[in-house]
C-alpha cells in the first residue's frame, strides 16, 4: 500500500489543509481520515487524481530523523574512512524534512552541498529496545531520503549538526510503500541527467535489523519518526540550479530542484 500526503486542490471541497491517501495503480487516491500511522487506515468518501494534489513529505517526524553514516563500504572508502566497527549515528532535526519537487535552499554559509540517495525507515510505533527478529514489528513503511548535506562545513565543524541540519536538507518521499521488503533492489541518484550513484541496498554494512536493534538500544523511537540507512559510493555536489533525483526500486522517485546559490 502506498500512503501519500498532499494538500488537496480547492476543488476537492475538502478544504486546503493537508491529507493522507492511499495512491492506487491508475493513480488515483482515495482520501483518508487522519494520519494513518495513529489512526489506521480510515477511509473517506473522496478519491482524487494524483495529478490534482501537491505531494508533501509522506511523514511528518514527530520527534526526530535518525541518520546511519557510512554504511556503504565504498562509500566509507570514498571518504578516506574504516568501515565501523558498529553502526555511527547522527540526527537531522525534523525541521529539515521537505517533500518531494519541494527547493533544496543553498544555505549562505555553504560552499559546497552535496546530494546522499538513501533508504529510509518510518516507524510504526513507540519503541525502545527492539531485538533483531521483532525489528519487522514496529516498521510501518519505506520511502526515499536525500540526506543533503554542506560537505565543506562536515569537515570543518568535525560534528556534523549543522552540515546536515539546515532547513531543506531531508527532503523524503514521494510516499511509503509499507509492503516494501528491502532486498536487493538498486538505488539510483540522478544529477541532471548524469547517474551519479547506482547501487544496491543490499550492499549495506548494517542491515535494516541491526540498525532499529542499535538505534533503540540507545533512544526510544516514536510512530512517523525516520531513519535514514546510509548512502553508497559516487556522492558529490550539486550545483546553483540543479535537479537531483532518488530512485529505488519499488518505492518510485524522490525529485527536488537546489535554489540558486545565496550570496
Ligand atoms: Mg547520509
Amino acid at each position: 500500500m502506498r500512503i501519500v500526503r498532499f494538500s488537496p486542490p480547492e476543488s476537492a471541497g475538502i478544504g486546503t489543509d493537508p491529507h493522507f491517501g492511499v495512491l492506487n495503480d491508475s493513480d488515483q487516491i482515495l482520501v483518508l481520515r487522519g494520519d494513518p500511522i495513529y489512526s489506521g487506515i480510515a477511509p473517506t468518501e473522496t478519491t482524487l487524481a494524483l495529478s490534482q494534489v501537491r505531494l508533501l513529505a509522506p511523514v511528518i517526524p514527530r520527534s526526530k530523523v535518525v541518520c546511519v553514516g557510512k554504511n556503504y563500504a565504498d562509500h566509507a572508502a570514498e571518504m578516506n574512512s574504516e568501515v565501523p566497527k558498529e553502526p555511527v549515528i547522527f540526527l537531522k532535526p525534523n525541521t529539515s524534512v521537505i517533500g518531494p519537487n519541494d527547493t533544496i535552499q543553498w544555505p549562505r554559509m555553504a560552499d559546497r552541498v552535496d546530494f546522499e540517495g538513501e533508504l529510509a525507515i518510518i516507524i510504526g510505533r513507540i519503541c525502545k529496545d527492539v531485538p533483531r527478529e521483532k525489528v519487522s514489528d514496529v516498521i510501518y513503511g519505506y520511502t526515499i531520503a536525500n540526506d543533503v548535506t554542506a560537505r565543506n562545513l562536515q569537515k570543518s565543524d568535525g560534528q556534523w549538526s549543522r552540515a546536515k541540519g539546515f532547513d531543506t536538507f531531508c527532503p523524503l518521499g514521494p510516499w511509503i510503500e509499507t509492503d516494501f521488503i528491502p532486498g536487493s533492489q538498486q538505488l539510483e541518484t540522478i544529477l541532471d541527467g548524469a547517474v551519479k550513484q547506482s547501487e544496491p541496498i543490499s550492499s549495506m554494512i548494517f542491515k535494516i535489523s541491526e540498525i532499529v536493534e542499535f538505534i533503540t538500544s540507545v533512544m526510544t523511537l516514536l510512530p512517523g519518526d525516520v531513519i535514514i540507512t546510509g548512502t553508497p559510493a559516487g556522492i558529490g555536489p550539486m550545483e546553483s540550479g540543479s535537479t537531483v533525483s532518488v530512485s529505488i526500486d519499488g518505492l518510485g522517485t524522490l525529485t527536488n530542484k537546489v535554489s540558486s546559490r545565496a550570496n
